[in-house]
């Protein structure tokens, strides 16, 4: 590169904070755009080997960059997993233990640290940590969970309404953020949708796109959670789905049935949905309308039960939810384009991830919440063509926590010391990474509060095993041998061949307490 174009892409703020840091600067430091998506499930990305969804344009990022094969959270709920991306440290060190608690906006973030040394910082749609965004040249941010049409966000400190549907107008300000950014410097810009979080409504595009998909039960459907008391007790299941709320069927539809405790038994379900049809352009309404009239017909006429309403809930489910995923998709594909066309994208790490996994359906569930596979894991895949070479695959059990250094580190930061994650950049660069993590550490909260009665637990995985202690209102320790069971069916913790392999995890589980700070005590 040219000495003259090195000063045109590198601020002199960023050259003091890379000198002060004693690395060398990076000749070009690269451009970042961080796509959050909220409850997105590597079952719904075809790069994941989904047969529910294709999912093109996420496709390409793993296609033409690396993914990761074991991306996992350390608390699988919303807020709390996006304080986590943010700072690269715990629950118990962040602020956000669960979905109730305020983001202290005072603590280091990565977009803070890239702002002091000299990236143009911002951020569009979906934040959900309470107090306002810190560590932004721009913000635009839905308030709190967001609406999926005509949101209103909080754009700088004033409040506008928007017209159309969220995916597209994120998506929109996102462009228009990339086109009015200060050339003269790097940019970091984090772009986070609100699908396809419940109540998952597709976009006027997607209505309607996968009506004529039938799809399979996973085999968990109709589990029994024998041996799982905390599985047993969660409110979660889709056979118990609002009607309303969840299913878009009007009060007068579903006389005689129950409206489904939904997790929230006392939350009001049908007063929500009607709010949320209301808020609707007349055109939109009548393209749901249309959408949805002979659905509530032929519910009427048909009349399911037992199994058959469960069965039939699924489909509706995964119909809504999968049209919600595919106009992110839709919209990612945009903003590809965008870089493509402006000579960007070489230059730029372009991250996809989600907040968290989600159940399609294993277990009979929907939502998160629990140390298991579905929602333990959350999609990650990461793009920078000038330094990752395409189509990797990275297998080490990688955490959001890792994110904030993974990026400094790629900015040619210095990593604060207190951040508790690690940089996947070897992983993603060099042909073997030395020393990784054998072992990930996972703990949960939002017990009694909140939604779906989802007991409090911590527990550790290794590559095979995974150890989990629900703790609190109730004390039951579980044991799974992944390689043998990988529905987590068949709880082990107790067997005697099991034994010495339990003794082992108990060891990791308390090591990586104190290593990780976590103020419980292993037993508690
Ligand atoms: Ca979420």
């Amino acid at each position: 590169m040219m000495k003259s174009t090195l000063f045109r892409y590198t601020s002199l703020a960023l050259l003091a904070a890379l000198l002060l840091s004693g690395r060398a600067p990076q000749a070009e430091p690269p451009n970042i755009i961080f796509i959050l998506t909220d409850d997105h499930a590597q079952q719904a990305i075809s790069a994941y080997g989904s047969t529910l969804i294709q999912t093109p344009n996420i496709d390409r990022l793993a296609r033409e960059g690396a993914i990761f094969e074991n991306s996992f959270v350390t608390n699988s709920i919303c807020a709390p997993s996006r304080a986590v991306f943010l700072t690269g440290k715990y629950s118990h060190l962040n602020s956000v233990r669960d979905n109730r608690d305020t983001f202290d906006g005072s603590q280091l973030t990565f977009p803070k640290l890239l702002q002091q040394a000299g990236y143009y910082t911002s951020i569009v749609g979906k934040w959900h940590l309470k107090s306002l965004p810190t560590g932004f040249d721009y913000w635009n941010v839905l308030i709190g969970q967001g609406d999926y049409y005509n949101p209103t966000m909080i754009n700088m400190g004033d409040t506008i309404r928007y017209e159309g549907y969220t995916t597209e107008l994120i998506t929109d300000l996102a462009l228009e953020q990339l086109q009015n950014r200060p050339k003269g410097k790097p940019f970091c810009m984090l772009y986070q949708h609100k699908a396809p979080h419940r109540n998952f409504m597709p976009g006027p595009k997607q209505l309607g796109l996968f009506e004529k998909d039938t799809f399979p039960l996973p085999s968990t459907f109709f589990d029994d959670y024998a041996g799982r008391p905390a599985a047993e007790a969660a409110d979660m299941r889709i056979a118990d789905m609002y009607m309303g709320f969840d299913m878009k069927l009007m009060p007068e539809d579903y006389q005689g049935y129950q409206q489904g405790t939904g997790g929230k038994a006392t939350f009001d379900q049908a007063g929500s949905w009607q709010a949320a049809y209301e808020a609707l352009t007349p055109e939109q309404r009548k393209a749901w309308q249309q959408h949805y009239g002979p659905i509530r017909k032929e519910f009427i006429q048909t009349h399911p039960e037992g199994k058959a309403l469960a069965t039939w809930k699924f489909q509706r489910y995964l119909r809504d939810y999968l049209g919600s995923v595919a106009a992110v998709d839709d919209q990612i594909g945009r903003i590809l384009q965008y870089l493509d066309e402006n000579g960007l994208a070489d230059n730029t790490i372009v991250v996809y991830s989600s907040d968290q996994g989600f159940y399609l359906g294993e277990h009979g569930w929907y939502d998160k919440r629990f140390m298991y596979e579905p929602s333990l894991r959350t999609p990650l895949i990461i793009r920078y063509p000038k330094k990752i070479k395409p189509g990797r695959s990275v297998s080490q059990m990688v955490l959001n926590l890792d994110m904030a250094p993974t990026l400094l580190d790629f900015a040619g930061l210095v990593i604060p010391e207190d951040i508790q994650g690690a940089s996947m950049k070897p992983l993603l660069t060099r042909k073997k990474a030395k020393n990784w993590r054998d072992a990930i550490y996972y703990h949960y909260y939002e017990y009694p509060h909140g939604w779906h009665d989802v007991h409090t637990h911590y527990g550790v995985r290794t590559e095979r095993y995974k150890l989990i202690h629900f703790y609190g209102a109730l004390d039951h320790w579980e044991l799974y041998d992944l390689a043998e069971d990988r529905d987590e069916l068949h709880n082990l913790y107790g067997a005697p061949a099991y034994a010495t392999i339990q003794k082992e995890l108990m060891g990791k589980l308390t090591a990586l307490q104190q290593q990780y700070k976590d103020p419980i005590s292993n037993g508690n």
